[in-house]
């Protein structure tokens, strides 16, 4: 498969690995920032293939793991309302929420529906005009042109039956927080190549003329990887502080001004929630005041909804890079992919699903 095959040569990824080796003179932290790479590099072993003087630690870019268990809550009580469609993508379905999950409204008589676009659940909305369609809109800044153009849809289609409950949450201030913490190992960054396709990478000059760090864009296929991890290797090495772009088929600097354009015109930045983590001033997006009538929060009157986190649930740590999954004592005993505990042993971008399934289960006594 062209894009795709050639990334996976195992001759290439070796011919790069071996010039990392060749470029280190001493240890690196990397994090990768998205669950996506996460995935990929415990899946294919990349972590294991490298020298090990690189240590790559799991950054915070899942986006069903860090919805806040206040806005599942919320989920769970508008979902469980009768004549509403509640619209998810099929991740959300098992991520726990104080009590219960989605799955288990579905199975109480709740109308939960898996969709694999926003506008499935617009289309939904236009055959069922006697029902509230809500589609859970979560996310980094990856799904919110396709989110936004379902509002901006549905305003066209004057449809009153359709709204959003939305939890967008924005990388460079996630990254801000990590850099900003004393705990941080972190010594350089593998941007989330299919962030940087929408935003470009013009927002992160400033972190990094701030924190002194390199970064790397960086794509999702193993060659992708360790041609980010030489590049934030190949600049630490040589003390250069830049961002180098390792993912140019997919990625310019000023990105896809359209759907910036049309994320400005329907999101304004706000304050957000991160499961685990806390409030990260400036993090999130929200609906503009003009696209009121399209938020689900407003609609069902469900902003009083709050929830406290398990203590038992170390996720935060783990979306932070200050632990591995192994770390949690809860690994592989009481949190499962079957019983989970938190968000990122069910997600399929969470770093403790992906160490699972790859068998790196330590039984904690
Ligand atoms: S293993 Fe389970 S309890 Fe521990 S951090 Fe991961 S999701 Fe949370």
């Amino acid at each position: 498969m062209k894009y795709v095959t050639e990334y996976r040569d195992a001759a290439s990824v070796g011919a790069v690995v071996d010039e990392i080796r060749r470029t280190l003179t001493k240890s690196w932290t990397l994090m990768e920032i998205c669950g996506g790479q996460t995935h990929a590099i415990v899946r294919y072993g990349i972590d294991q293939l490298l020298p090990p003087e690189i240590e790559l630690v799991h950054g915070p870019g899942c986006p069903v793991c860090v919805t806040p268990l206040e806005l599942l809550d919320r989920a769970l009580a508008i979902a469980s309302l009768p004549d509403v469609i509640f619209c998810s993508y099929g991740d959300m379905l098992r991520v726990p929420g104080s009590g219960r999950d989605l799955f288990s409204v579905k199975a109480q008589g709740g109308d939960v529906r898996i969709v694999y676009s926003p506008l499935d659940a617009v289309e939904l909305a236009q055959a069922n005009p006697d029902k509230q369609v809500v589609f859970f809109a979560i996310g980094f800044e990856t799904t919110a042109p396709a989110n936004v153009m379902s509002v901006l849809h549905a305003r066209t289609l004057g449809l009153t039956n359709y709204s959003v409950l939305v939890s967008h949450v924005r990388v460079p201030p996630a990254m801000d927080t990590i850099l900003s913490s004393p705990a941080c190992r972190v010594q350089g960054f593998l941007l989330a190549g299919h962030v940087c396709s929408v935003m470009g990478y013009h927002e992160y000059p400033e972190l990094l003329n701030r924190y002194q760090i390199p970064m790397a864009v960086t794509g999702f296929e193993p060659l992708d990887i360790v041609r980010g991890v030489l590049a934030a290797v190949t600049m630490l090495e040589h003390g250069d502080v830049e961002i180098v772009n390792a993912y140019s088929r997919a990625v310019t600097f000023e990105g896809n001004s359209e759907a910036q354009a049309a994320i400005q015109r329907v999101f304004e930045v706000c304050d957000r929630k991160w499961r685990g983590i806390g409030v990260i001033p400036l993090s999130g997006w929200r609906l503009r005041p003009e696209f009121a009538a399209f938020d689900a929060e407003l609609r069902f009157d469900v902003r009083s909804i709050t929830a406290e986190e398990s203590p038992d649930c170390v996720a935060g740590k783990v979306l932070q890079g200050l632990y591995k999954p192994q770390d949690c004592a809860a690994f592989g005993s009481t949190c499962t992919p079957e019983h989970p505990l938190g968000a990122t042993m069910v997600s399929s971008e969470g770093a403790c699903a992906a160490y699972y399934r790859d068998g790196r289960v330590t039984i904690h006594a």
